[in-house]
């Protein structure tokens, strides 16, 4: 008997999707210093550059100091403090919603809503590209788990005629990996009509979308009886760490009664809840940081076109230059490496087969000149990728 695990590695590796995980040497930031080299970073998700911000860092040391470093136990024995409960009636405030529940990373708000809500006899209903912690989170539900076409509501109907019990519709409400914005008129309308409940993983929408950073239910200006499910992570935009989930007093107090991950661990340490408030208010308040990122995504897709890279469909941040082979993927990544310029290769099974892609990411903190630099980096390097492709 053996597990074999060096097999396993060897298979990964000859499928060129091997993993290796860059080592940061210095703070997030438009330039980092990884693997002793100082690059452009091109991949993080600190969309409004408050990951490094000095008054986010003052508000989290005041809070250290203040309330010690350790959470000390899980929220309902005695790790539930002042300034986490200060952070969710804010974040209730700030989504329009009557309550708010926070978690210490969003994999964890995503199992919690979703196998406290459904569970056997029940359905749930997922969008084909959902993050991986939304697809485990229904498999670990134990409900009837089917999973329609990409932003197809029509595809969503047809599952929702065959749907039993209690029937949750989940969503991304931007996509990970490919920045488009979930249909979530549509969703909701085919979802009032079958009596189901819509909840949306807005990740990478708050902060960037809305016209207060409010997300994609800002954006399309839907309120909790059309998501009574809202789930947002605060190791985005917000540049600390943690999630939350909002809706009403009923759903937040059956996730405090019943949902495991919230009740089987400790709470986060609350100095990062400091923090977190102190980010929010600079993403509510300083609407420049979205104006001028959404001129950095009109300016990076104008001059990508030029270039002729495809682009796909987004409006949002996260802009993927679709390549489709693994390999050619990691080669352009490697080429724009060279050239001092951090972009990550996303392969499968992070996304579908043959849809490897380079996912590159703005933030508000780039300045003009770096993006001018990307362009020009990406410009040499997918020459580059055109020409060996020809001489192979
Ligand atoms: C990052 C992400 C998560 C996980 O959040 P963490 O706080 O990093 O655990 C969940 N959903 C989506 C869509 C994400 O992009």
């Amino acid at each position: 008997m053996s597990f074999d695990l060096a097999s396993r590695l060897a298979a990964r590796r000859a499928e060129h999707l091997y993993r290796q995980r860059p080592l940061l040497q210095s703070p997030q930031g438009p330039e980092v210093m990884v693997d002793g080299q100082r690059l452009l970073n091109f991949c993080s998700n600190d969309y409004l550059g408050l990951a490094n911000h000095p008054e986010v860092i003052a508000a989290m040391q005041q809070g250290a100091a203040q309330w010690g470093v350790g959470g000390g136990a899980s929220h309902l024995v005695i790790g539930h403090s002042t300034p986490h409960h200060q952070l969710e009636e804010a974040l209730a405030e700030f989504t329009g919603r009557p309550r708010a529940l926070l978690f210490s990373t969003g994999y964890m708000a995503n199992l919690a809503a979703v196998t406290a809500l459904v569970g056997q006899g029940d359905t749930v209903l997922q969008d084909r590209l959902n993050h991986a912690s939304l697809l485990d989170a229904g498999l670990l539900s134990g409900a009837r788990f089917s999973r329609y076409l990409h932003n197809d509501a029509d595809s969503l109907a047809k599952r929702l005629g065959k749907a039993e019990g209690n029937t949750l519709i989940v969503t991304d409400g931007v996509f990970s990996m490919d920045g488009d914005l979930a249909d979530l008129p549509a969703i909701c309308r085919v979802a009032r009509a079958r009596g189901a409940w819509v909840m949306v993983d807005d990740a990478h929408g708050f902060g960037p979308l809305g016209a207060t950073g409010g997300g994609v239910v800002e954006h399309f200006g839907l309120g909790p009886d059309e998501v009574p499910v809202l789930v947002g992570t605060l190791g985005k935009a917000f540049g600390t760490a943690g999630a939350f989930v909002a809706g009403s007093e009923e759903l937040i107090e059956t996730l405090i009664q019943f949902a495991r991950p919230y009740i089987y661990t400790t709470s986060q340490p609350p100095a990062v809840a400091c923090a977190t408030l102190k980010s929010m208010e600079l993403l509510r308040s300083e609407g420049w940081r979205r104006e001028y990122l959404a001129r950095l995504v009109a300016r990076l897709r104008e001059g990508a076109a030029q270039i002729g890279l495809s682009l796909m469909d987004s409006p949002t941040p996260i802009q993927p230059v679709l390549i489709g082979d693994s390999a050619r993927a990691l080669r352009l990544s490697a080429l724009l490496r060279e050239r001092g310029i951090l972009v990550g290769a996303i392969r499968p099974p992070t996304v579908p087969a043959g849809s490897a892609r380079l996912r590159i990411t703005l933030s508000a903190a780039h300045s003009e000149a770096q993006l001018e630099r990307l362009l020009d980096a990406l410009a040499e390097s997918w020459r580059q990728l055109v020409k060996e492709a020809e001489n192979a």
